[in-house]
């Protein structure tokens, strides 16, 4: 197990992808060159979200299209007409070979209102963010990691060697045991125990139904997913692929493929090239992590790959996390939106969680990215129900309701959280300055107290403290922030 390895960037301007403004989208930013998949979930239930490696949180306050983290839980997930109208027409497509009329015809009523918003957009046309033009320091992040590695084993029966004789190329001794350490080793064990227990007491209760489907009566999403029969005219497979897999780079050109398709047809902005396409949807600073006690795929960044017959037909770009699936991106065949495929894709997301959740029942959120009120275009993400916004100053969920909406409609900006007196569980705050994780260069972190006394003023205090603010005090105390100058 390694450490995440961050770059912090600072406060950033750019270009709008929602209201097309040029410099008016404000965030901060930093580039990640190895992040643990924990990491990365307690960093995006404080708003932050992932592009390749750069990883951003929108400054709210002050951007000029604020956006909010939103997250569909997917054991209460309740389907609408209009999901089960595309649910159908997949079935009927899949089965008879036809291709219905169009949208709203699909044979049970006319089209609602949900048709016009959610028609073939869920996930689909959320632009791209405009990366930083900073390339990060070079770090040698495996001889980091062996660093963390042999620092972190345990060793009982050996006396710390003096600062004096290691130094420069080890952390100091104090290090071995300071109190950073203890949220990565006990936390996370325990939670694992924690989940042990859930899952076996899962498997007791194996002949009672799923938990998944509430309302007991009424057909969940599952019975919608037709399963294949022999007769029938197209076969749908999902394949899920790993970004580092081999399987990736056999259907990378298939995959690239259909991208510039999506890109010229959906944006009318075709990749540069194959690297292009690989910065923003192969490259993940996350490894394929494999705990005991987490899905059988394991953690990190995969693609599900829809194919049609032997055809490519969409792809869905997600991270899976402990906790929940996190969809970064999704695009398809245009010749194929007939089956509103963008809204499809959602709702085998959503899918694909409930049955992750059966083996792992912490496991149940689906993260759609941002929610922008502001942007009416955007708005189509709040349609999916039970979903729930993050709150941008106490980091805490509450359900997407109209009385939220109206609140939005008023001033883009809102604190979402009711209880004034409510603060931010994770709220870094200056007296734990001291224990914020530092790496110097390839050979050496350390926190930042021991820092201190070696370098003895600090000229980038306001950053760091900036930085731990945004990543909160656990994830200052355990990711590395890259400080090289
Ligand atoms: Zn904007």
């Amino acid at each position: 197990m390694s450490m995440s390895i961050v770059q912090y960037y600072g406060s950033q301007l750019s270009k709008c992808g929602y209201c097309s403004g040029t410099n008016c989208s404000k965030s901060h930013g930093m580039h990640a060159y190895t992040m643990r998949c924990q990491d990365y979930q307690d960093l995006i239930d404080r708003g932050w979200r992932r592009c390749g490696n750069y990883c951003y949180k929108l400054r709210n306050e002050d951007t000029c299209c604020p956006c909010y983290t939103i997250k569909c839980d997917a054991l209460e997930f309740k389907l609408t007409k209009s999901n089960k109208r595309i649910l159908r027409r997949m079935s009927r497509y899949l089965r008879d070979g036809k291709r219905d009329s169009g949208p709203g015809n699909g044979g049970d009523g006319h089209g609602d209102a949900d048709d016009a918003t959610l028609h073939g957009e869920v996930n689909a046309s959320e632009p791209q963010p405009q990366l930083p033009d900073k390339s990060p320091a070079v770090i040698n992040v495996e001889q980091v990691a062996s660093l963390v590695e042999a620092h972190k084993k345990p060793n009982p029966v050996a006396k710390p060697t003096p600062a004096g004789a290691t130094a420069p190329s080890a952390p100091p001794p104090t290090l071995g045991t300071n109190k950073s350490a203890a949220p990565i080793s006990n936390a996370p064990r325990k939670k694992a125990k924690q989940m042990r227990l859930e899952r076996r007491q899962a498997k007791l209760g194996d002949s009672a139904p799923p938990p998944t489907k509430s309302g007991s009566q009424e057909k969940g999403l599952r019975d919608f997913i037709s399963s294949a029969s022999e007769t029938d005219k197209h076969k749908l497979k999902l394949r899920l692929v790993h970004v580092h897999s081999n399987e990736f780079k056999t259907t990378l050109s298939a995959s690239y493929s259909l991208y510039r398709k999506y890109q010229i047809a959906i944006h009318n902005d075709p990749p540069k090239d194959t690297e292009a396409y690989k910065d923003h949807l192969q490259m993940t600073p996350m490894k394929n992590e494999k705990p005991s006690d987490g899905p059988e795929m394991g953690y990190g960044s995969f693609h599900q790959q829809y194919w049609l017959d032997d055809k490519l037909v969409a792809v869905g770009v997600i991270d899976i996390l402990p906790g929940s699936v996190s969809s970064v991106y999704f695009f398809y065949d245009p010749d194929y939106s007939f089956l509103s495929l963008g809204t499809y894709g959602s709702l085998r997301e959503i899918d694909f969680v409930q049955t992750i959740a059966e083996s792992v029942p912490s496991l149940k959120y689906y993260y759609m990215g941002f929610y922008i009120h502001s942007c009416p275009k955007m708005r189509y993400k709040g349609k999916l129900s039970a979903s729930y916004l993050l709150c941008p100053e106490t980091y805490v969920w509450l359900t997407l309701t109209d009385a939220i909406r109206s609140k939005l409609d008023e001033n883009k900006y809102q604190r979402l959280n009711p209880d004034d007196a409510a603060r931010d569980v994770n709220e870094f705050l200056i007296e734990h300055l001291d224990e914020v994780m530092l790496l110097l260069d390839s050979k050496t972190f350390t926190d930042y107290k021991q820092y201190l006394k070696i370098v003895g003023r600090d000229q980038e205090r306001d950053t760091i403290i900036e930085y731990s603010r945004l990543v909160g005090k656990d994830c200052a105390r355990r990711m590395l922030y890259v400080n090289m100058s």
